[in-house]
């Protein structure tokens, strides 16, 4: 079980967790049980490592991201403790857990640590005694003997890798959400709960906007074929159903072969500040692309989607990509910086673009997809300046 930052944001909310385990512990599972720092607690945390330096009036910014990881981490710990003190005074057997005392490992990469291996044989011990295992997410530890931690959002990766370690049945996030959705219901009401989705699409899906899970611990669920299921924590947790253990209300995440039908489309995300960048007449040679996107990973500016045009005239061709909005003058400088070494005209670039794009496992064999999509988006004419040709570049 996996509970996010909201749903142990405060002592009473903790109480209300401790009830959707003790409910589970009294149908006879063994549980072990993942969470969040408190909401908005990881935020605080960041901005004070990043403003100490600042306050010091130090000539740069950059902090020891060893130290980053230190004060960051905390978050995990407090909630920890206090859900293990919370079931203890609902007479269950609980105890924390910090990453370093499973262990976690994890490789070197303070602030955006992977995780390399987990130890689940105490945890496994323990619970089989009766023992509620209460994990800290988001946190290892490194080869350095230092406290790692796994990048925002990663204690769902905490909560899957843990599940993979200790063999469980299933991976339960509980979360502000009821489950995965078609789309964003807040922008469609009409989308509708999933009760299944395959883990490919699930991956699309977080990968291209949908924040219900962190990217890494959908591809962790996939490779370890952790069946995870999305659900409520602010549901009653006595509430009829809640206890079903074979037909929770929520979405389960799992390997296609367990999807009877499968739909053409699953869900449709989307990504809003994305901007698109174009190199005009850049040299049309094998090797041009490493020219361009090489400097731009080494800035580390993530590169989406990528287009290169036929050439005209056997020599010069157009390179349009797309970045992050925020990442756009660091992509301008960049290429400009390279301009000689990659060749091109101009980089034209346009920002406050948004990418709409449809998944479903089912496409692989269906055509026409595309020509329902784009017949759907004029419909819906943007409120913002942009000209309809400009808007049909919308990609899907
Ligand atoms: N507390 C961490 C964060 O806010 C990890 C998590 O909540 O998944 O990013
Ligand atoms: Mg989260």
């Amino acid at each position: 079980m996996k509970f996010g930052g909201t749903s142990v944001a405060n002592l009473e909310r903790i109480h209300n967790v401790a009830r959707h385990v003790k409910r589970e512990v009294d149908a006879g599972h063994e549980v072990a049980v993942v969470v969040s720092a408190m909401s908005g607690k990881t935020n605080e945390l960041v901005a004070w490592v990043q403003d100490t330096p600042k306050v010091n009036g130090a000539s740069s910014p950059f902090y020891d991201a060893r130290e980053y990881d230190a004060v960051v981490a905390s978050g995990e710990q407090v909630t920890s403790g206090l859900l293990a003190i919370a079931l203890q005074s609902m007479g269950i057997n609980a105890r924390s857990w910090q990453g370093w005392q499973i262990p976690i490992r994890t490789d070197n990469a303070h602030g955006a640590a992977r995780i390399l291996e987990i130890d689940g044989s105490d945890i496994i011990k323990r619970m089989g005694e009766g023992q509620v295992a209460v994990v800290a997410g988001f946190q290892g530890i490194g080869p350095d003997n230092r406290l790692a931690t796994l990048g925002r959002g990663g204690s769902d990766t905490s909560a899957v890798a843990i599940a993979a370690a200790v063999k469980a049945d299933r991976c339960d996030i509980y979360t502000d959400v009821d489950g995965v959705y078609t789309t964003d219901p807040r922008i469609v009401p009409k989308a509708r709960r999933m009760k299944k989705v395959s883990f490919e699409e699930m991956l699309e899906m977080a990968s291209l906007g949908s924040k219900v899970l962190q990217v890494r611990s959908v591809e962790l669920a996939m490779v370890h074929k952790v069946r995870t299921f999305v659900r409520s924590s602010f549901e009653d947790p006595d509430a009829p159903g809640m206890g079903d253990f074979l037909n929770p209300p929520g979405t389960l995440i799992c390997d296609e072969e367990e999807i009877v039908e499968q739909e053409v489309v699953t869900g449709i995300a989307y990504a809003k500040d994305e901007a698109q960048i174009s190199l005009r007449r850049v040299a049309d040679r094998p090797g041009v692309s490493a020219a361009i996107f090489g400097p731009l990973a080494e800035a580390h500016i993530n590169v989406d989607m990528i287009v290169q045009n036929i050439s005209e005239d056997g020599s010069k061709t157009d390179m349009t990509f797309t970045v992050p909005s925020g990442d756009l003058p660091k992509a301008i400088s960049v290429l400009d910086a390279n301009k000689d070494k990659i060749g091109f005209d101009v980089a034209q670039s346009e920002s406050g673009l948004a990418k709409v794009s449809v998944i479903g496992i089912g496409m692989r064999s269906h055509a026409g997809v595309l020509r329902r999509l784009s017949r759907h988006l004029p419909k819906n004419p943007s409120t913002s300046r942009r000209s309809p040709r400009r808007k049909s570049r919308s990609r899907s």
